[in-house]
């Protein structure tokens, strides 16, 4: 992690501006690090971590990774690197209020070492009401050489008295082009656009989705949706089955398949996918079914999604709704 090159190159602008910032003397209190999953939020907070508390950062800011400060950084245990996360093996969501409180303390906030002192929010959007207030008194107060590093996949969900005390920067995903690059440096070809597209253009969140059996499930779910549009199966069994496996994240498929169908019919645009039998039926599908169906279709299944994710509704129910409306829609424009 101390090498200039560790970071990956869709990190340099933002690392660059941080390093600005801190050249000129401006580097913020708080710090609000946004960005889809996969985008390497986290990477970069250990790495800005590291090099505000290495004794030598090199020209460009990069951690020296042979100093004192870097040898505590590297064994987990400086003192002034405070990560605060969900404690996700007792179960929970949620950031610890009296961990918040803790670091948040007055005396807690000086340096131990004399230099800066770190505090990550991993995620932010972890915390409750109460911990946010706890936090909010600090970045009202801010202490000299303390850094607020709050994390968020979704900014806008974090009290807008909190944002607005916090210096943004978002991490965009980068060109497809340049992903897939990447990628192939790191040993995925064969699947990376469909990895990458099915992680929202993070690259982090594709090597992911290849590795871990992700996109392998993905194709087995597109199976069976077209299975469902040529009526060969039943969408109550279907859901039940998926629901075994991620809810959630099959919800977000049906809207990306029916989002490509619509576009499809549009535009004859076939969808960028591994096995060309799949593209050859899901074109099948989109000229003998009806665009605004598709479009109002798409609607529904998202607002279903959030409404799962919002918990007011059961995740089974809102894929059994999406798949019997999905077989519907193909049943009423005919056989293909
Ligand atoms: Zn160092």
């Amino acid at each position: 992690m101390d090498a200039p090159e560790s970071l990956p190159f869709w990190l340099h602008p933002p690392w660059r501006r941080l390093y600005q910032a801190r050249a000129l003397g401006r580097m913020p209190h708080a710090l609000l690090l946004s960005g889809g999953r996969g985008m390497g939020k986290e990477m970069l907070a250990r790495h800005l971590g590291q090099s505000l508390l290495c004794q030598a950062p090199d020209g460009e800011g990069h951690p020296c990774g042979r100093c004192r400060g870097c040898h505590l950084f590297r064994a987990g245990t400086h003192p002034d690197f405070v990560w605060l996360a969900p404690d996700t093996e007792g179960g929970s969501r949620e950031i610890r209020i009296d961990a918040v409180r803790e670091a948040c303390m007055g005396e807690a906030l000086s340096s131990q070492a004399g230099g800066y002192r770190i505090l990550v929010f991993a995620p932010a959007e972890a915390m409750n009401r109460h911990a946010f207030n706890a936090l909010l008194k600090t970045l009202e107060e801010p202490l000299g050489d303390t850094l607020m590093l709050l994390l968020a996949v979704r900014a806008e969900r974090l009290p807008a008295t909190i944002r607005s005390r916090c210096q943004r920067l978002h991490l965009a995903p980068p060109t497809e082009d340049a992903a897939l690059a990447w990628l192939a440096a790191q040993g995925l070809e064969v699947d990376a656009v469909e990895a990458l597209r099915l992680a929202a253009g993070a690259p982090l969140a594709a090597l992911e989705v290849a590795r871990d059996g992700s996109l392998q499930a993905r194709r087995e779910a597109l199976g069976d949706f077209l299975e469902l549009a040529a009526g060969r199966a039943d969408p109550v069994l279907v859901a039940e089955a998926w629901t075994r496996r991620q809810p959630g994240l099959s919800l977000n498929w049906i809207a990306g398949w029916i989002a490509d169908l619509a576009r499809a019919a549009a535009a004859r645009q076939p969808p960028r996918l591994r096995d060309p039998r799949v593209v050859e039926s899901l074109m099948a599908l989109a000229t003998r079914l009806d665009p605004a169906g598709l479009h109002r279709l798409w609607r529904r299944v998202v607002r279903l999604a959030a409404e799962a994710e919002a918990r007011n509704l059961s995740p089974q129910l809102a894929l059994e709704t999406s798949l019997v409306e999905w077989a519907r829609l193909c049943h009423r424009a005919g056989p293909g």
